[in-house]
């Protein structure tokens, strides 16, 4: 991506002191997504990203890895998977607790969303502490996908969110702070 795209999604971020919690300085991508060129701007980018790459399910994680992880799942005609909150999904789950950046929580999958022959993007809209990510990746990897790849629309690189991964997990945003 051109540095100048890059800094115009970065515009569009909102910073919020304090939210949820004291000390918490949240980047509300709510005010990116209103403004429809920057919308626009990621759902191409994230296309591109994995246009070639096979890509058969998309999971998003609850709640606002529902809106990239849908549009690039609909841009790359791969199926959707949702990762919920626990009591969300009816069918039978696997379930998995993990920490954030603020306090500690439990996310689930149905399954039988992912197969072996699947290759999967997990998406985010923000890479924290990873925590998060990192969860949904160890709940994935126990349906054993063909290969995981792991997307975040942006990324806070002073959190080091990214060095949870192993290494060989290809990890991608659009932009950083
Ligand atoms: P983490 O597990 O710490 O990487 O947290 C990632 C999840 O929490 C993502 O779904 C983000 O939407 C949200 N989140 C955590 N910290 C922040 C922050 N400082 N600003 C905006 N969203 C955040």
């Amino acid at each position: 991506m051109k540095q100048e795209t890059i800094d115009k999604l970065k515009a569009t971020v909102r910073d919020i002191p304090d939210f949820p919690i004291k000390g918490i300085q949240f980047k509300d991508l709510t005010t990116t997504l209103k403004d429809g060129e920057a919308l626009a701007i990621i759902a191409d980018e994230l296309e591109a990203l994995y246009a070639d790459k096979g890509v058969t399910k998309v999971v998003g994680i609850e709640s606002r890895g529902f809106i990239g992880g849908a549009i690039l799942a609909a841009r790359l005609g791969a199926g959707f998977v949702p990762v919920r909150k626990p009591g969300k999904l009816p069918a039978i789950t696997l379930k998995k607790s993990y920490s954030k950046e603020y306090g500690v929580d439990v996310i689930e999958v149905h399954k039988d969303a992912i197969v072996p022959d699947d290759v999967v993007v997990l998406h985010d809209d923000l890479l924290a502490t990873g925590g998060t990510m990192k969860a949904a990746l160890d709940l994935i990897n126990e349906m054993h996908p063909k290969k995981v790849y792991v997307n975040f629309i942006c990324e806070l690189s002073y959190l080091h969110g990214r060095d949870v991964f192993p290494k060989d997990v290809e990890v991608t945003s659009l932009f950083d702070f």
